[in-house]
């Protein structure tokens, strides 16, 4: 098949690309690049050994759309292109409301004037809110506590209207939890712009020296040992998810809404002595006040992924930690 990967530069979708052209698909980036860089779409065809074609566009501009759809026979879209930084939405909603809800309604226009009606979209655990009970289950309550958890919860909604207006629209929505790490390779990982806002990249920056250490946010929780807990999960097992969705939505109508987790939680704690252990590196923290938003635990029920796509994760949190820090050490400044 081939397929459109919007958003096909940034850090899931360049693993992404290389799963679905190591199953044989053909691929074409979309991306306009505001997070990412085109040196990483030719990493990925070093790893794969083969040429990639990368459009530079932006999903809120129809035309450059269309014009991808009128020069290559698509087969279906993995749709990850968005804005995905909690603070920058809270401080300028307008934008992630543009970029993510506007910019999603005018892809699925484009593909709908093009008949292309396969579509795989990058949805969140945050859509979850604070849960009541864990493990989360797919039909649990949905909330978002800020700008760009709505933005994915109008999405989904945008999304099941379209199909049933249209039933021969087939879409999954891919709840993700937390992925880290990187490609074994070494050659593709996350990338982010200036001070992570995540725990893992602050552990390897920490780690390469970048940054002096790390503040744990809360000590307070009602967790085992007060840390926050979440379901990370190794960001080439999230990639497969893809393509196991992918293949589902091919022979079955609807929309699937499904949970890419391991089941597993860890806390803040458990995640530095595993990255400590490791990498062999010692990882300086201080436990400091809670981060405004953030809930103490968070983990998946996997099974619906299981049953319905035959997708389990594969990678424990040892070999996240390997292969986060095999990248962060082969690129200390990124790509
Ligand atoms: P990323 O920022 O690395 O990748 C997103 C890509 O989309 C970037 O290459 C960016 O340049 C591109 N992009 C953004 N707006 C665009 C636009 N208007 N037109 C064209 N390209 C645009 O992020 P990621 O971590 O790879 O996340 C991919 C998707 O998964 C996002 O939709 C994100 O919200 C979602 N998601 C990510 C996580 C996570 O922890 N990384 C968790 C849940 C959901
Ligand atoms: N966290 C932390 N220090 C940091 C970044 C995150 O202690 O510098 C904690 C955070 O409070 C949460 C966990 O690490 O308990 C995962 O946070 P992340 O931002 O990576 O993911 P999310 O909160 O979106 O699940």
């Amino acid at each position: 098949m081939t397929i459109l990967v919007t958003g096909g530069a940034g850090y899931i979708g360049t693993h992404t690309l290389v799963e679905l052209m190591q199953a044989g698909h053909q691929v074409v980036v979309f991306d306009n690049f505001c997070n990412s860089t085109p040196a990483a779409v030719l990493r990925v065809e070093q790893i794969c050994a083969r040429k990639v074609k990368i459009i530079q566009g932006d999903i809120c501009d129809r035309q450059a759309l269309t014009q991808v759809f009128t020069s290559h026979q698509i087969d279906a879209v993995i749709h990850f292109a968005g804005l995905k930084a909690v603070g920058e939405s809270v401080a300028k909603p307008l934008l992630y409301y543009r970029n993510n809800v506007s910019g999603t309604a005018t892809l699925c226009e484009v593909m709908a004037e093009a008949g292309v009606t396969r579509l795989v979209f990058s949805s969140s655990a945050t859509v979850y809110g604070d849960p009541q009970h864990l493990p989360i289950v797919e039909d649990f309550a949905t909330c978002a506590t800020n700008p760009y958890g709505r933005t994915k919860l109008f999405i989904e909604e945008m999304l099941r209207d379209l199909q049933r207006s249209d039933t021969s629209w087939r879409i999954a929505l891919l709840r993700y939890f937390n992925p880290i790490g990187a490609h074994p390779s070494g050659l593709i990982g996350e990338n982010p712009a200036g001070i992570p806002n995540n725990l893992f990249p602050f552990i390897t920056q920490v780690a390469i020296g970048k940054r002096e250490s790390l503040s744990v946010f809360g000590g307070d929780y009602q967790t085992p040992d007060g840390t926050g807990v979440r379901d990370y999960i190794h960001v080439v097992d999230l990639a497969l998810g893809h393509l196991c969705a992918l293949e589902r939505i091919m022979d079955k109508e609807g929309v699937l809404t499904v949970n890419l987790g391991t089941g597993q939680g860890y806390s803040v704690l458990e995640m530095i002595n595993t990255f400590e252990q490791v990498s062999g590196r010692t990882i300086p923290y201080q436990i400091v006040d809670r981060r405004p938003g953030d809930i103490a635990s968070c983990y998946a029920d996997p099974s619906l992924a299981r049953h319905e796509l035959g997708w389990v994760a594969e990678c424990g949190l040892k070999e996240m930690c390997r292969d986060g820090w095999n990248w962060q050490q082969q690129n200390p400044t990124g790509y």
